[in-house]
C-alpha cells in the first residue's frame, strides 16, 4: 500500500498517536518520525529505512517543554545555542532521561534533539503530544530528501503517512552539537547552521575529526560513514575551477553557470549568483536529477570552504566515496 499523502498536520498526529510511520517536511530535510516513546513504532523507522540499529535517531519536539521530558540537563552553553537558534537546523547532543528508549538512542545516555522551524510540522509534533524520532526519509546510505515526492518514491510503500510541507528550505541536515557535562561543546556534524553562527555566539567550537570520530564514537558517528547521501553512478569532485571532461555520458553539478554547457550530457547549477544558501536548499535535488539523468558518470564542483560551504562538501565526499553504490550493501 502506498503511504497516504496529507496536508493536514492534524490528520498526521493521529497516526502517529497511533504507532504509525509518518514521514514530514522539515526546514532541514524531510525525516521518517514515529512516537519516540513508542518503541515497536520507532523499530518499524529502523526496518523501513534499512538503518542500522547502532545509528541513532534525532528526537523532534515543538516545546520546552517537551524537551524536558527527554533530556535530563540542559547545561549553560547549551541553553544560550537553544535561544539563539531554535527552531532552527541544530542538533544538540545531551544527557538522556531514562525513559527515553535505548532504541532510540542505540544505547547511549545521551540523546539528539532538536525543534525543527516548519511551522507544519512542529503544529504536527504538538498534536501529537509527544516527541517525534525521525532520521531522514530515505533508504540507508541514499541521497536525503527534500521534497514529498522523493520521500514517495523511495519508501512511499513502507510507511503510513507523508505530511506534505512543500520543498525544504535550508536543504541540508542539521548541524549536531556534543555538550555533555564538563566536556566543552564539539561540532559531530556539519550542516544546515553554519560553525560561523554557532562561534559568534559562543566562541570557537571544536569539530570532530573524521579520525576521533572512528576512534571514540563508532557508533554514534553522526551521518558519518565513509559512503553516505550516495547517487547510484560514480562521482568525482573537482577543484573549483576545474574543467570536467566533455562527453555526452557526463553529468555536471556545478555552483554558478559554466562557459560550456553543451559539452555535457546534463548540467545542475545551483545558484547563478553563487549563493551557497540556494545552493544548499537546491543541492539533494540535483543530484538526483543527475542520478536519474541519461548519462552515466557524475562530476561535482567543490565549494568554497565557508559557510554551507563546508557542510556542502561533507555531503559531496560522503556520495562521492567508495565504489558506486550497490543496492544490497547500503539498503
Ligand atoms: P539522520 O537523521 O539520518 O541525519 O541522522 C542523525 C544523526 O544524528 C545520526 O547519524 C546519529 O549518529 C546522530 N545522533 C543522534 N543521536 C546522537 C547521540 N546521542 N550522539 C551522537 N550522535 C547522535
Ligand atoms: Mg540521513
Amino acid at each position: 500500500m502506498t503511504a497516504a499523502l496529507t496536508t493536514d498536520p492534524r490528520q498526521a498526529a493521529l497516526t502517529l498517536r497511533q504507532g504509525g510511520l509518518v514521514a514530514f517536511g522539515t526546514e532541514t530535510v524531510y525525516g521518517l518520525g514515529a512516537n519516540a516513546f513508542d518503541v515497536q513504532a520507532v523499530a518499524r523507522v529502523f526496518e523501513a529505512k534499512g538503518r542500522p540499529t547502532f545509528d541513532p535517531l534525532i528526537v523532534h519536539v515543538s516545546s520546552r517543554e517537551m524537551l524536558s521530558q527527554v533530556v535530563a540537563e540542559v547545561p549553560p552553553v547549551a541553553e544560550q545555542l537553544i535561544n539563539e537558534f531554535w527552531p532552527g537546523p541544530l542538533t544538540l547532543v545531551l544527557p538522556k532521561r531514562d525513559f527515553v528508549p535505548d532504541l532510540v538512542t542505540a544505547g547511549l545516555p545521551t540523546v539528539g534533539v532538536r525543534m525543527p522551524a516548519q511551522p507544519l510540522a512542529l503544529e504536527m509534533i504538538e498534536a501529537a503530544g509527544v516527541p517525534v524520532a525521525a532520521p531522514s526519509a530515505n533508504p540507508f546510505g541514499r541521497v536525503s530528501p527534500t521534497t514529498a515526492e522523493h520521500v514517495i518514491q523511495s519508501l512511499g510503500d513502507r510507511i503510513d503517512m507523508v505530511l506534505d510541507c512543500g520543498p525544504c528550505e535550508v536543504g541540508l541536515e542539521s548541524t549536531i552539537v556534543s555538550h555533555v557535562h564538563g566536556d566543552a561543546p564539539t561540532v559531530l556534524r556539519l550542516g544546515g547552521l553554519t560553525v560561523e553562527e554557532i562561534e559568534a555566539t559562543i566562541g570557537p567550537v571544536p569539530l570532530l575529526t573524521a579520525q576521533q570520530h572512528e576512534e571514540h564514537l563508532p557508533m554514534a558517528a553522526p551521518g558519518s560513514l565513509a559512503r553516505h547521501y550516495a547517487p547510484r553512478k560514480p562521482l568525482t569532485i573537482l577543484r573549483e575551477h576545474e574543467v570536467p571532461p566533455p562527453g555526452s555520458d557526463v553529468g555536471v553539478l556545478t555552483l554558478m553557470a559554466l562557459c560550456s554547457e553543451a559539452s555535457f550530457g546534463a548540467v545542475e547549477i545551483l545558484s547563478q549568483t553563487g549563493s551557497l544558501t540556494e545552493a544548499a536548499a537546491r543541492f539533494f535535488g540535483a543530484l538526483r536529477r543527475l542520478d536519474a539523468a541519461p548519462v552515466s558518470r557524475l562530476y561535482a564542483h567543490s565549494f568554497p570552504d565557508h559557510g554551507l560551504g563546508r557542510a556542502l562538501n561533507d555531503r559531496l565526499t560522503r556520495a562521492a566515496a567508495g565504489a558506486p553504490a550497490n543496492e544490497s550493501n547500503l539498503t
